[in-house]
């Protein structure tokens, strides 16, 4: 038994962790993306070339079709880049005919390429919700985690996505995301979306919609930095201290499915990094209809950085 289902087991009295609903399907696009940052869980990068098939992306939207009404009320773009893959605004569209909400998670510097400067309306025009990673509203942290440029580039294209009228009407929702640059837990997320709120229109004249605050997964870069580091297991001891039982009803993973770019079934983004699948007979997208709600969900020690503290989730904290 992982360290993460003997905390379990302590405030439920029993050592597993059942799915609630399938409410929200992730669909990883492909790892590949234009940056290279320091605490991707995936190890996404430009020269990373997986990209999911259309194949898959048609037995994906069949599986859609097949779902019973109202059992899947968003689904959910990420990568990588997901912008990137040569499908991405065919998939969009038939997403958005099927769901009721859509959401992209991007990177935030592609809408400031020079050939992408239809993306961001088109977007708008579909009214997805984005997503985007901004990991603090000072420069020199976000390019140290992220890249020399990226904080400019990110606040030019918050600017602009401002003017389409993103984190400013509330039809068009731009969620930013925090995650800590060291190996500490995020701090409150309400207080923290106040700084930015501040801080963003004070320095930049931006907005946005709401704040997400993450905690680092010790997987992937995040955990090769830790180990370099020599602080592993002062942050799995930190994660484990930190154990939040309120939590756990709202884990992403008992409410989701995530879709790998090879057609794989995995219960979050985080399992499909560590290559953990799903707890069924055949985890492929082909049976994604079929796959129960209430499945035991495949667990590891990872699993404690979602229970840390106010708890984590590519939606941010999960109690106040
Ligand atoms: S964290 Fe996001 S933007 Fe950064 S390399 Fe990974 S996928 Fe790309
Ligand atoms: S890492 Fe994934 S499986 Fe583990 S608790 Fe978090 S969302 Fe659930």
């Amino acid at each position: 038994m992982n360290d993460f289902l003997r905390h379990v087991a302590r405030f439920t009295g029993t050592p597993q962790l059942l799915g609630r609903s399938l409410g929200t399907i992730q669909i990883n696009l492909g790892p590949r993306c234009t940056l290279e940052c320091h605490h991707c869980h995936l190890g996404a990068s430009p020269r990373r070339e997986e990209a999911m098939s259309r194949e898959i992306m048609e037995a994906l939207l069949r599986q859609l079709h097949q779902l019973p009404h109202g059992a899947c009320h968003t689904a959910e773009l990420t990568g990588g880049t997901p912008e990137l893959h040569p499908s991405f605004r065919e998939l969009v569209a038939k997403l958005c005919a099927l769901v009721p909400t859509v959401r992209v998670r991007t990177n935030l510097v592609i809408h400031q390429e020079a050939d992408r400067q239809d993306l961001a309306p088109f977007l708008r025009d579909h009214q997805v919700i984005l997503t985007g990673s901004l990991p603090c509203y000072l420069e020199e942290n976000v390019d140290r985690q992220r890249g020399d440029g990226t904080f400019r580039q990110s606040i030019a294209a918050i600017r602009r996505l401002n003017t389409l009228g993103y984190g400013v009407d509330p039809r068009w929702l731009l969620e930013l995301v925090y995650n800590p640059g060291d190996a500490t837990l995020p701090p409150d997320q309400g207080r923290l979306e106040t700084q930015y709120r501040q801080q963003l229109h004070d320095r930049f004249g931006i907005h946005f919609s709401r704040l997400a605050t993450i905690t680092n997964m010790p997987i992937g870069r995040f955990r090769a930095d830790l180990r370099r580091q020599g602080q592993e297991q002062a942050y799995h001891t930190l994660l484990q201290r930190a154990f939040n039982p309120q939590t756990l009803e709202q884990l992403m993973c008992r409410h989701q499915i995530s879709v790998g770019w090879d057609g794989r079934l995995f219960d979050c983004d985080f399992n499909l990094a560590l290559g953990i699948p799903m707890n069924t007979p055949h985890p492929r997208v082909e049976t994604l209809a079929a796959t129960p709600a209430t499945r035991a969900i495949a667990t590891g020690d990872h699993c404690l950085a979602c229970t840390a503290g106010a708890g984590s989730s590519c939606g941010g904290a999960l109690v106040a």
